[in-house]
C-alpha cells in the first residue's frame, strides 16, 4: 500500500478512484486528501466519507490512541492508503495533495492526561508539519480544533468570537493550549503564506468506533449501563455538554472543506441540544433498559461547567445544522456498544507469568 524510501519520502503505489478530479483535458486525476489521525474515531469516519465521494485518501496515523481496526475495512478500497507515521516528524508525500485534514491528537481527557507531552507535540510540531505539507502542495488546510479552546466558558452558548477562559497550567492545558497554539499557527500560515485554512471547533461528538475505555462520558455510561455497573457521574452532574452524532459532524466538515472562499474560516461544529451529565446518565439507563445505579464521583480539576455551541455562524455560511437528535443518536449507537461490550466480555483474561512465583508464598501463608 505504501513504502518509505531511503530518503524518508513516502511513496504511494495505490492508483486512485475516478472523481472528483483535479485539472482538465487529458491529465484529470482524482482529488487527493491527506488525513492525519485517520485511524481515529472521527478520522476514520472522515476517510470513509471522502472515499465514498470519490477522493483518494492517504491516512497518516501513529496509532497512539487509535486503531488499525477502524480502517481495516477500507484496505481494499482502490483510493485508500494507510501510512504509519508520527506527524510530529516531518511529512513528505509524493505527488499532488489537494486537502490536508489535521485530525491527529489524543482527544479524550483520559487520553491527553495519560499522554500530556505527545498531546502538546502533535498540536504544535504536528500542526506545523501538516501546515508545511499544505503550503508545499498548495492544498487547503483544515485543522480539527475543539470547544476546549473556550476552556470553562463564562459566555453561554459559546460564539466563535469568544476568546475563552483557559487555565494555562492546569491538567487540561496540555490539550487546550495545544489546540489554541494550533489555531494560532494555522492563522499565521494563512496570513503569512496565503494558505487557505478552515478551523472547525468540534464540540462533544459520539458514534461507532469510540473506544469503550476512552474515558469519555458516553462510552463510560454506555459500557457501565450494559454491564450492570453503576454509572459514575462526576460532581453533582449539573455540568452540561451538547452531544453531536458523528455523521452530522462529518457532513459539516465535508461542507467546510469544500467551501469556496479564500479567507480563513473558523466555525463551531456541534449539536446545540444541551443536557446535564446527570440527565444524560438517566437517558442512557432508559435507552439501554439497564437498572444500574448512578453514583457520584469527584469532579475532575477544571472540568467545564457548561458547553453549548452557538451555531448561527455555521448555519449561515454552510447551511449546516445537525439532523440527528440525541435520543435518535443514542438508539443508533446502542448496537455498536452492545457488540463492543460483548467482545470485551469474551476476551480471555491474561494471567501474566509473573504472578506464578507468588503463588507458593501465598499458599504457605494460609
Ligand atoms: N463525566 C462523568 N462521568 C464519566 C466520564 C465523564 O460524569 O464517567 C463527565 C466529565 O467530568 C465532564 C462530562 O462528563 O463533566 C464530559 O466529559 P468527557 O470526558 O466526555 O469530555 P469533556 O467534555 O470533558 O472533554
Amino acid at each position: 500500500m505504501s513504502k518509505n524510501s531511503d530518503n524518508g519520502e513516502i511513496r504511494i503505489f495505490r492508483p486512485g478512484a475516478c472523481a472528483p478530479v483535479r485539472g482538465n483535458g487529458k491529465r484529470r486525476t482524482p482529488a487527493r486528501a491527506v488525513i492525519t489521525g485517520g485511524a481515529g474515531f472521527v478520522g476514520s469516519h472522515l476517510c470513509e466519507r471522502l472515499l465514498a465521494e470519490g477522493y483518494e485518501v492517504l491516512c497518516l496515523d501513529n496509532l497512539l490512541t487509535s486503531s488499525e481496526k477502524n480502517i481495516a475495512h477500507l484496505g481494499s478500497e482502490p483510493g485508500f492508503a494507510y501510512i504509519p507515521h508520527d506527524v510530529t516528524r516531518p511529512i513528505f508525500i509524493q505527488g499532488p495533495v489537494d486537502y490536508v485534514l489535521h485530525f491527529a491528537s489524543p482527544a479524550s481527557p483520559q487520553d491527553y492526561l495519560e499522554h500530556p507531552i505527545a498531546t502538546l507535540k502533535v498540536g504544535s510540531l504536528g500542526t506545523h508539519n501538516a501546515l508545511g505539507l499544505a503550503r508545499t502542495k498548495g492544498a487547503t488546510f483544515l485543522l480539527a480544533s475543539t470547544s476546549e479552546v473556550y476552556g470553562d466558558p463564562e459566555v453561554h452558548p459559546q460564539p466563535e468570537s469568544y476568546w475563552g477562559k483557559v487555565n494555562p497550567v492546569g491538567p487540561r492545558s496540555v490539550y487546550d493550549e495545544a489546540k489554541r497554539y494550533a489555531e494560532a499557527v494555522t492563522l499565521a500560515y494563512a496570513r503569512t503564506h496565503g494558505v487557505r485554512v478552515r478551523v472547525p471547533r468540534i464540540f462533544n461528538t459520539y458514534g461507532r468506533r469510540m473506544r469503550l475505555n476512552d474515558g469519555r462520558v458516553l462510552p463510560n455510561f454506555m459500557s457501565q449501563a450494559l454491564q450492570g455497573e453503576p454509572l459514575t457521574v462526576h460532581g453533582d452532574g449539573s455540568q452540561t455538554r451538547s452531544l453531536c452524532y458523528v455523521s452530522d459532524l462529518v457532513e459539516g466538515i465535508f461542507r467546510l472543506m469544500l467551501l469556496d472562499r479564500d479567507e480563513p474560516i473558523i466555525v463551531n461544529l456541534g449539536n446545540p441540544e444541551e443536557v446535564t451529565v446527570r440527565d444524560l446518565a438517566v437517558e442512557i439507563l432508559e435507552v439501554t433498559g439497564s437498572s444500574s445505579a448512578i453514583v457520584y464521583r469527584p469532579l475532575p480539576e477544571d472540568d467545564p461547567r457548561q458547553r453549548r455551541p452557538d451555531t448561527r455562524l455555521v448555519q449561515r455560511i454552510l447551511g449546516w445544522s445537525p439532523k440527528v437528535s440525541r435520543r435518535e443518536g443514542l438508539r443508533m449507537v446502542l448496537p455498536y456498544f452492545r457488540e463492543a461490550v460483548r467482545a470485551v466480555s469474551k476476551e480471555v483474561p491474561d494471567f501474566g507469568a509473573e504472578i506464578v512465583p507468588a503463588m507458593p508464598a501465598a499458599a504457605s501463608a494460609l
